[in-house]
């Protein structure tokens, strides 16, 4: 998964499960660094996309100087529609 270059990851929500954590929601298209994982208040703690029990989210990894990878850019937008069309807003 991990290659030279890719630091950074973009969070994002899967949408799909039936009870979404808040916390998760919330972190929705934030970016953060893949070595440290992302700040989960919920937990008190960094995570991965996934770690969590049920936790159903993924990450969207971003090159550095150049574009997005386009399969990356796929999953990232359909998850970013599935999510929106879920009607879950970020409160
Ligand atoms: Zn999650």
């Amino acid at each position: 998964m991990q290659s030279a270059g890719i630091t950074l990851a973009k969070w994002i929500h899967s949408g799909v499960s039936k009870d979404p954590r808040s916390t998760h929601l919330k972190m929705h298209g934030k970016v953060f660094d893949l070595s440290e994982g992302l700040y989960d208040p919920a937990v008190g703690r960094k995570i991965q996309p996934g770690e969590l029990i049920n936790c159903r989210c993924s990450k969207a990894p971003l090159v550095p100087g150049f574009a997005r990878d386009e399969r990356d850019r796929a999953a990232y937008e359909a998850a970013t529609r599935l999510w929106l069309f879920d009607g879950i807003t970020d409160r």
